[in-house]
């Protein structure tokens, strides 16, 4: 079978199965060999990885994970690429296509029945309209992943690896951060799919931190104290947190103040000026008040 990095030979395909671009589906197909090569390489596979790719589209990157990993799973939406997948995966016998919705499938299952439970690697040029979901739900998934290699949109990789205190730096960088190391691989022009997205993109590698700071529990309140901070970004820090309704009870306004210069924060600094380690301890000093 001919080069799937080929627009031409793409064209052919997708004109013989009568099949039309969603865009609502996220579809834009790589049709660049020197970036798949890069996603390739900068995921690092060896024979013995096993690999879960969202939405193969019509199986370029399929093929390219399959050449060099154990197994490759990939979960695909749109029924009418089946009968494209079908042909352009014929003999790459360590693929499986599953028909779902990567928000809703059993992800766990799968990893128990594809991959016995072992750990595998997400790889994937995700459908950009639910980037954010797809990545949180890896993260928060307790899913035994040990390295997302994703495309994504540039300006959600930018957010990704923000510094504190800059525009791009907000709730998501915090989580991603807290959960994974992330590097930016390359950044991509939006010539290199068919059709062009009408934004850039850039390819990341997010990879798991092995031991977290906080168990789940404060981990819980973590979170809640980062929706605070970043949901009133032009407030102060003592202000944003005071007025925000905890799920735990966390005292009056005096009992922030004293919580956060507990942790050495200063309460008129914003949230977003403040590093992921310092939402951990902030994160520690709550669950100290509550726990009094
Ligand atoms: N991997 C292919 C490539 O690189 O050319 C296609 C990538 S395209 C950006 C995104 C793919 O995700 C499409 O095939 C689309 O149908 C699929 N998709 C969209 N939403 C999905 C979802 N919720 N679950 C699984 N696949 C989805």
């Amino acid at each position: 079978m001919k080069s799937l990095t080929s627009p031409k030979v793409v064209k052919d395909i997708l004109k013989r199965h009568g099949f039309e671009f969603s865009k609502g589906l996220g579809q834009n197909f790589l049709i660049d060999g020197n970036i798949l090569d890069k996603i390739v390489n900068g995921a690092d596979i060896c024979g013995d990885d096993f690999i879960l790719e969202v939405g193969p589209g019509i199986g370029t990157l399929t093929r390219a994970l399959s050449n060099r990993a154990a197994k490759v799973v990939a979960v695909e939406i749109d029924d009418r690429l089946f009968p494209i997948l079908d042909e352009t995966l014929e003999g790459y016998e360590n693929v499986h296509v599953i028909h779902g919705d990567i928000l809703d499938i059993d992800i766990h299952g799968i990893v128990e029945h594809y991959f016995d439970g072992h750990p595998f690697k997400v790889v994937a040029n995700l459908p950009y309209y639910i980037t954010s979901p797809i990545i949180m739900s890896f993260l928060e998934g307790d899913l035994p992943y040990t390295d997302m290699v994703v495309m994504i949109q540039r300006e959600v990789a930018d957010r990704i690896v923000a510094y504190p205190g800059t525009k791009d730096y907000g709730a998501l960088t915090v989580a991603v951060q807290y959960y994974t190391e992330p590097n930016i691989i390359v950044k991509v022009p939006a010539s290199v799919f068919m059709p062009p997205p009408k934004v850039d993109s850039a390819m990341v590698r997010l990879t798991r931190r092995d031991h977290l700071p906080l168990d789940e529990r404060e981990a819980k309140l973590f979170f809640q104290v980062v929706k605070a901070a970043f949901s009133k970004r032009r407030k102060t820090l003592l202000n944003a947190l005071s007025s925000y309704s905890f799920k735990e009870d966390m005292g009056d306004k005096d009992d922030i103040r004293k919580i956060l210069e507990g942790c050495e924060i200063d309460p008129s600094r914003r949230g977003e000026t403040l590093s992921v380690d310092e939402f951990v301890s902030l994160a520690r000093g709550c669950m100290k008040m509550i726990c009094k």
